[in-house]
């Protein structure tokens, strides 16, 4: 049988087409969105079962990826999915424009530190891919530097994975269009005013670089140990959903197991 994560995942080495990628799909869902919001109620469920044993078991660290365009739905990923999980043992972290102290180091630096214990699960809302996709288009290193980086965060990732640590890489995939709407919907609504920068406007003019950068991330570091998947996420319903399935599916091949007692509880009953 066809896992419903083997869709979306990104083949290692396999030439990524984003174009080629309808961001309004719903592969491998063909019902209505009430009952994708029926099932995803089921699947967070499981999710904070599945943290329960992991947190419990305490062997194995689990990292997720969020990757998207801005106002691609990496905050509302985020709330509609991983907050099913417990926040004693989960952990997220945004990385935004490097410090003058994260500056002063090598570009995996802030991220390691970041990096989810044993029995942990942490969330990265934006992550080290920053550094060969905004770094890139921007201009902010030369091409000698960021060139050499998805050797270097394959190769980092990889010590991760050795050391019991599964990572789960999410890029949310939205259109152009999509994330016009959404901008200007944070512009009519005050109360989203402190989402949106002019900055994001320059950006979006650079749409097409990091679509070609992003294509980039796909093909050089979507690996057996860490690999990328493409979430269509123009249908807020589905992105929810796939992330979810494949979280749910994630956490059945771990399949964490609670510990044995420390001692030999039989017969024990709590006295008066
Ligand atoms: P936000 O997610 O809206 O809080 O924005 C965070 C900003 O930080 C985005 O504009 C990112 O492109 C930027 N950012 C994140 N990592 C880096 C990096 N390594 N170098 C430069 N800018 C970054
Ligand atoms: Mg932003």
């Amino acid at each position: 049988m066809t896992d419903f994560a083997d869709l979306l995942r990104v083949a290692p080495g396999a030439a990524v087409d984003l174009a080629a990628i309808d961001p309004r799909s719903t592969p491998g869902f063909d019902a209505d969105k009430a009952a994708a919001h029926d099932e995803l109620k089921d699947l967070r469920g499981e999710l904070e079962a599945f943290q329960e044993r992991f947190w419990a078991e305490r062997e194995r660290s689990l990292l997720i990826v969020l990757q998207a365009m801005d106002a691609g739905g990496k905050d509302g990923t985020i709330r509609k999915v991983f907050t099913a999980l417990n926040p004693q043992g989960t952990r997220v972290t945004g990385f935004g424009v490097p410090t003058e102290e994260e500056l002063a180091h090598d570009f995996l630096w802030r991220i390691h530190a970041n990096t989810p214990g044993k029995g942990r699960i942490g969330i990265f809302n934006r992550s080290h891919y920053e550094d060969v996709l905004v770094v890139r288009v921007a201009g902010l290193a030369p091409k000698s530097v960021w060139s050499r980086r998805y050797d270097q965060i394959n190769d980092w990732e990889a010590t991760l994975a050795a050391a019991g640590t599964t990572i789960v890489k999410f890029f949310l995939h939205i259109s152009r269009d999509e994330q016009r709407e959404r901008f200007q919907k944070r512009l009519d609504d005050p109360e989203k005013h402190w989402k949106f920068s002019l900055g994001d406007l320059e950006v979006r003019t650079q749409w097409d670089d990091y679509q070609a950068a992003y294509t980039d991330v796909l093909a050089r570091c979507s690996t057996a140990d860490a690999p990328w998947y493409v979430i269509p996420a123009d249908r807020k319903w589905y992105r929810d959903l796939a992330v979810a399935r494949i979280m749910a599916e994630v956490a059945r091949r771990l399949d964490p197991q609670y510990p044995p007692a420390e001692d030999d509880l039989s017969g024990i009953t709590i006295p008066a």
